[in-house]
């Protein structure tokens, strides 16, 4: 794993570093390539360039750990107009929402996983009308059972919602098995967060070993498998797996994120895969921003070139 990876992580949750970079106009030249703009009418936007084409979208709403309620109640409204746009341009079939819990206030003390709940139920229940779904983003592992609890109780009433499944975490193959039933929708991706080795596999073979141990179980499942990942192996062997249980394009998804092998998604997409981006916006990209630099430091040499020559 990079050298620079846990440095920059540790970066994500510094609050100086990210006061610092919001104010610097010139960051914006690298937050385009993975954030598409702020506003839902930027949102819908690329939403419909995308689904133009012939992919599918998932938008994400950006923020995070908040403990303050009025933001929580903020986001829901943020995605409350973002699903009526939707709808309204005939793109809920092509776009559902990815949603974290912990910007509805999960981390709040006392009621916050039960605030969380109920935000997010208020967000599954105006993607329904809407036409589409909502998929509960996985963060770092001190929610992890907070969050798969969550998307259980959504599940009562929501039966769509989608739940993310991390192959850098060592229970994650037990939570494949248990996800792994009829009408579950389940994203599987390496992980994202800095995360100690005692809960996760650090070393980037074994992450990728456990993510084929996973696929494995979720292709032979009865469910409906995400594949998030770039990685051209994993690909190639998901879709191996895909063809060995007799799985056709439809009955699973391959997902990337915005800016990430565009070329790829529409290479796949053109094949009759089905292809979906997740696309994140809004003011608050400070977070995924660090997450996406961590994963590819050689971009720290662009972000920093654009900081010195402010
Ligand atoms: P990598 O080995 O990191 O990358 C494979 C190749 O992809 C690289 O060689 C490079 O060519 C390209 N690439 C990867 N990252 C970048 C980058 N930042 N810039 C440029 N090129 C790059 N993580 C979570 O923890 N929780 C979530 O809910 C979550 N949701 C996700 C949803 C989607 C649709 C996707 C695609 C990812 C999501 N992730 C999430 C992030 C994921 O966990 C990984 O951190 C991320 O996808 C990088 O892993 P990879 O599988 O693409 O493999």
């Amino acid at each position: 794993m990079s050298l620079l990876r846990e440095p920059i992580l540790a970066l994500s949750r510094s609050d100086r570093v990210r006061d610092a970079l919001v104010r610097t106009p010139v960051t914006r030249g690298v937050v385009e390539r993975y954030v598409p703009g702020e506003t839902t009418a930027d949102a819908v936007r690329v939403a419909g360039e995308l689904a133009a084409d012939g992919l599918h979208v998932t938008l994400d709403h950006l923020g995070e750990d908040t403990l303050d309620v009025a933001q929580s109640w903020a986001t829901v409204d943020a995605y409350h107009e973002l699903l009526t746009a939707l709808a309204d341009e005939g793109l809920a079939h092509r776009a559902e929402v990815s949603v974290k819990l912990t910007a509805l206030g999960l981390a709040l003390p006392d009621d916050g996983p039960q605030l969380a709940l109920e935000q997010a139920q208020r967000i599954c229940r105006a993607a329904r009308r809407a036409g589409t779904t909502v998929t509960i983003d996985m963060e770092s592992h001190a929610v992890t059972d907070a969050t798969l609890m969550i998307v259980h109780e959504l599940r009562r009433d929501f039966p769509e919602t989608g739940a993310v499944l991390q192959s850098y975490l060592h229970r994650t193959v037990s939570d494949c098995r248990t996800l792994a039933h009829e009408d579950s929708r389940v994203r599987l991706c390496k992980g994202a967060y800095a995360e100690p080795d005692d809960v996760a596999h650090t070393d980037p073979e074994d992450i990728a070993r456990a993510y084929v141990r996973c696929l494995k179980i979720l292709m032979a499942g009865a469910g409906y498998p995400m594949v998030a990942t770039h990685d051209p192996r994993l690909i190639e062997i998901a879709s191996a797996l895909a063809a060995r249980h007799g799985r056709r394009p439809g009955t699973y998804e391959f997902q990337m994120l915005y800016g990430i092998r565009p070329d790829e998604q529409r290479r796949l997409a053109e094949r009759g895969e089905t292809v979906r981006v997740y696309v994140p916006y809004g003011a608050q990209w400070y977070g995924y921003l660090m997450r996406r630099l961590a994963e590819r430091p050689s971009n720290l040499t662009l972000f920093a070139r654009s900081l010195v020559s402010t």
